[in-house]
């Protein structure tokens, strides 16, 4: 914080959270704990949760120990796993926000349309037709959150069920038919593994291969689980741990093509490759042509079990088109299915869009953010004073648990907006000459990357440059600690 004549004068100032996902219910409570009374969450849903209230797919949990994927101020003796089921994940969201008041601030239902700063203050409007304005707006609305629906000749066509992977239609009966998921990424990975032996016949259409890294989910005893909720301190103790050695041994070494720590990596993924699948074509033909850990590493105990099942396929055939009765390949063979799974991803780069965020003399974020999603340390944007985002542009998303990124993100916001309760200014957004250095030097360090080392994968942006944070976490950690004011524009 500037150390210069902070007025005595205390501004109260209203915040307007956008997302009651694991960010935004996590930045209403950092916000109460800083003393802020004025916090009001926009949801558009009916219930929070986020990315685990959207994702309810067969087999879906969370492929980072839950004991590290939880809010530091919150630690859970209950989870029944290491890797805890989402459901799981989304009952502990709803806990903590009812045990930590946020409920009652969020208003749900209601899907903001527009953001505009005008004189001073954001006026936001909803698609209800209600108006409300803030002081300060922070966006909480996640990286996975719009479904990537592939655009493939005839889709609308298919006489059977089907839906993407974050929309799963639970109406739809599962159990000895005929199952085709389209993709190979984390969320496929997890239902083709659920739903292999319940399909009378699975059929994965990859058109990309994946490295899959090896993984048990041991379950928790009861005895362990009391054990947690006797001795509290024996959480943050695993907890610690598990931020160690995931940060030593897996995040560190992707931003760092040559460390011996992803050649430990690499060799766990072929070794696994190697001695799960028994049939030396199908082995070839699930093997990647790039580095492993390249795409977002997907981690699974069971999914090479499960495609080699009798019932289960490997279509590497490029999709022709989708058929009223199925999906024909290139090859012109039809594969016959009931229900077609889109586990096709996430649009990464929309962010908060497409709320039309209009921000200083009238610059739109759409037209500010034209050739690729911009940020200053992924918390703020050149020319939107005041408004300040959680897992936002190039933060260390899909390689570190986003729960732990947002928290570190809001302890940084918490004191940018310090000076405006003080107010000693009225307005702070970041220069756009620190936005632009960190860009360049954001972007220079991505050669390292094992990202860039031949794969395409969500990380890159249009450009073929990855987006994501791309030095050791523990700069992430410097860098959150505390604002650099003078990197700032802050008008008084
Ligand atoms: P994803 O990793 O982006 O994978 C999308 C898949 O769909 C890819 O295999 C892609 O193929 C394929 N695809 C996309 N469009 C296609 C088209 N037109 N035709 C054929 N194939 C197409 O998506 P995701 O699996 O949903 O995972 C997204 C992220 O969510 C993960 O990386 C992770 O960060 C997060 N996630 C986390 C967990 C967890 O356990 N923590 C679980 C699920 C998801 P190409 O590879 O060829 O592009």
């Amino acid at each position: 914080m500037p150390s210069s004549s902070i007025s005595s004068a205390q501004r109260p100032l209203r915040f307007i959270i956008i997302g009651a996902g694991l960010s935004g219910i996590m930045a209403a409570i950092k916000l109460e704990a800083a003393g802020h009374r004025d916090i009001t969450i926009f949801e558009k849903a009916t219930k929070p949760g986020g990315t685990w209230r959207d994702n309810t797919y067969p087999g879906i949990a969370c492929d980072i120990p839950s004991h590290f994927y939880s809010y530091s101020f919150a630690p859970n003796p209950n989870w029944s796993k290491r890797y805890a089921p989402g459901a799981e994940i989304q009952s502990y969201i709803e806990d903590v926000a009812q045990r930590f008041g946020v409920r009652k601030r969020i208003r749900f239902g209601e899907e903001i349309k527009r953001c505009e700063f005008v004189d001073g203050r954001w006026r936001v409007e909803t698609k209800l037709g209600s108006w409300d304005s803030a002081d300060v707006i922070i966006a909480a609305t996640g990286i996975t959150h719009h479904p990537n629906i592939p655009v493939i000749p005839g889709i609308d066509s298919f006489t059977g069920a089907t839906f993407h992977s974050a929309r799963w239609n639970h109406s739809v009966p599962l159990d000895g038919q005929r199952i085709g998921v389209i993709g190979t990424g984390s969320s496929s990975v997890q239902i083709v593994s659920a739903l292999a032996e319940r399909a009378a016949k699975l059929t994965l259409f990859q058109r990309t291969a994946q490295w899959i890294m090896p993984q048990e989910n041991a379950a928790y005893t009861e005895a362990d689980r009391a054990q947690f909720r006797n001795d509290p301190n024996s959480m943050q103790s695993l907890r610690a741990m598990l931020a160690k050695r995931f940060t030593e041994s897996f995040s560190n070494a992707l931003v760092d093509a040559n460390s011996p720590q992803l050649k430990v990596i690499e060799t766990a993924c072929i070794a696994n490759l190697e001695q799960q699948v028994t049939d030396p074509v199908l082995r070839e033909r699930l093997r990647p042509p790039y580095r492993v850990a390249c795409k977002r590493l997907v981690v699974s105990p069971d999914f090479y079990r499960a495609i080699q099942r009798p019932n289960a396929a490997l279509v590497t055939e490029g999709i022709e088109r989708i058929e009223p009765t199925g999906v024909r390949t290139r090859d012109g063979q039809l594969h016959e299915l009931d229900v077609l799974v889109l586990a096709t991803g996430f649009k990464t780069d929309r962010f908060m869009r497409p709320i039309d965020v209009v921000g200083r003399d009238g610059v739109r974020l759409e037209s500010a953010w034209a050739v690729r999603p911009r940020a200053y340390k992924t918390v703020a944007t050149p020319g939107f004073p005041n408004f300040f985002m959680l897992n936002g542009p190039n933060c260390p998303a899909g390689n570190y648990p986003l729960i732990e990124v947002a928290e570190l993100q809001m302890q940084y916001i918490v004191q940018l907006v310090e000076p405006l309760r003080a107010a000693q200014y009225r307005e702070i957004s970041p220069t756009e000459m620190s936005t632009a250095r960190f860009d360049a030097e954001r972007i220079e360090a991505t050669k390292k990357t094992v990202w860039v080392t031949g794969c395409n994968s969500w990380y890159m942006d249009t450009d073929g440059v990855p987006a994501v944070w791309p030095w050791p976490i523990e700069k992430f950690y410097a860098d959150m600690a505390a604002p650099n004011f003078r990197d700032y524009e802050c008008v008084a």
